[in-house]
């Protein structure tokens, strides 16, 4: 069956059309800065690769668009729009109630809308894009795999927070985790590669957002981020893990209002409040010219990571491999040397060489004699959407 993937966020759709069970790549693309004059539509098939800037709308044009390139005569993967079995959906906050992918029901689409309150950055436009999908493809079965689902096994111990209970009875107002889709497939793809019966993994999710988590037996037990994304590493703009009182006094000693301490936090914190850059290749450049900032930056953005595998080796009481995945974990060997640098008394020893290589597979990067093994494993969101799509509907 055909299976097109989609991941609807604010101003943009990236999609994947993948055949399954085989997992091959039929065609992928994204139609970005929808709402502007000046939207991007990338379109790559094995023969064909296409950049267009054109004006989009919304959120339905652009899915439109899609469509076209989808069925045209030359560049076109398929013949018509039925042959699309299923659409899988990326939605980020599943709430308590979502710990499985779902065939999306009125009552779903009902409860991902109701979630917004959660996510207000993404809940609405991945609601959006199953709409959008639902009058594009008709026939199609649609189905949301929800980031927040992985997660859901972590247990009380971890996901509530030491507020008066009845926040967390009452208003949901726990851990609930981020980037779930990509945790479990790297840790899957960990465990398989390992061979492993019985396993202590932890997954470093480093990209614009970073997180972590600890994987215990393939279940998810804690990880970095919490009711929000923006708790725990230190991120391209995020600050992650602050101390509250400081949200206090920015409001009752420097004025500041709730919005602005919001996008203070959000939006102009982390690497870029630190460096004034975001994009970790231009910090690492920076840091090579002298930059002090710079250097400092990448120091803390590690020293935070090895205080979390510091936590989950301690409550899982072990650990046999850390795996590093997306942007950052995927290409960034300076910071996967910074992460792993006198980590010997834990078992981790990496070997500089092999760090030194990125490859498109699983990587091994320690020392033959390290207790711990080091992973770099290429993260594949879609993939792991497609497959837990494919599964539900086999
Ligand atoms: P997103 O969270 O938006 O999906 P990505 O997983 O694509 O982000 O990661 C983006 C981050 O990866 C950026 O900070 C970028 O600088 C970093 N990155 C990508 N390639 C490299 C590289 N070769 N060296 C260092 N950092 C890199």
């Amino acid at each position: 069956m055909k299976i097109l993937v989609i991941n609807s966020g604010s101003s943009s759709i990236k999609f994947q059309l993948l055949q399954m069970p085989a997992e091959q790549l039929l065609c992928k693309g994204m139609a970005d800065r929808i709402g502007g004059q000046d939207s991007q539509l990338s379109y790559k098939t094995e023969t064909a690769n296409i950049q267009e800037t054109l004006a989009i709308e919304n959120h339905k044009q652009g899915l439109q668009k899609i469509v076209e390139l989808l069925l045209d005569k030359e560049v076109g993967v398929i013949g018509d729009k039925s042959e699309i079995t299923a659409v899988g959906h990326r939605v980020v906050q599943g709430g308590q109630l979502f710990s499985e992918t779902t065939l999306i029901t009125d009552r779903v689409k009902q409860e991902i809308q109701a979630f917004a309150d959660l996510a207000p950055l993404h809940n609405p436009p991945n609601y959006e894009g199953i709409l959008v999908s639902e009058q594009l493809f008709p026939a199609a079965r649609q189905v949301a795999v929800f980031d927040t689902a992985f997660h859901q096994t972590i247990p009380e111990i971890a996901n509530q927070y030491a507020i008066p209970k009845k926040l967390y009875l009452e208003y949901g107002i726990q851990v609930y985790g981020f980037h779930g889709v990509s945790h479990q497939y790297v840790s899957q793809q960990a465990i398989k590669y390992l061979a492993l019966r019985k396993s202590k993994i932890i997954t470093l999710h480093l990209g614009n957002g970073c997180s972590m988590t600890a994987v215990k037996d393939g279940q998810s037990i804690d990880h970095s981020m919490g009711f929000t994304p923006s708790n725990g590493l230190i991120m391209g703009s995020r600050s992650g893990d602050i101390d509250h009182g400081i949200i206090f006094h920015l409001v009752d000693k420097l004025g500041y209002d709730l919005d602005k301490v919001n996008t203070l936090l959000n939006k102009e914190s982390g690497l870029l409040g630190l460096t004034g850059f975001r994009d970790l290749r231009d910090i690492e450049a920076q840091a090579e010219q002298g930059n002090a900032d710079c250097r400092l930056a990448l120091d803390m953005s590690a020293y935070r990571i090895k205080k979390y595998i510091g936590a989950y080796a301690a409550v899982m009481n072990g650990l046999d491999a850390i795996v590093f995945t997306a942007g950052i974990g995927e290409n960034s060997r300076l910071m996967r040397a910074l992460v792993c640098a006198d980590m010997d008394f834990l078992g981790i020893d990496l070997d500089e060489t092999k760090n030194a290589h990125n490859a498109e597979a699983i990587q091994e990067i320690n020392t033959p004699s390290s207790k711990v093994k080091v992973l770099v494993i290429p993260t594949k969101e879609e993939l792991e959407i497609a497959r837990q799509a494919h599964k539900l509907l086999s």
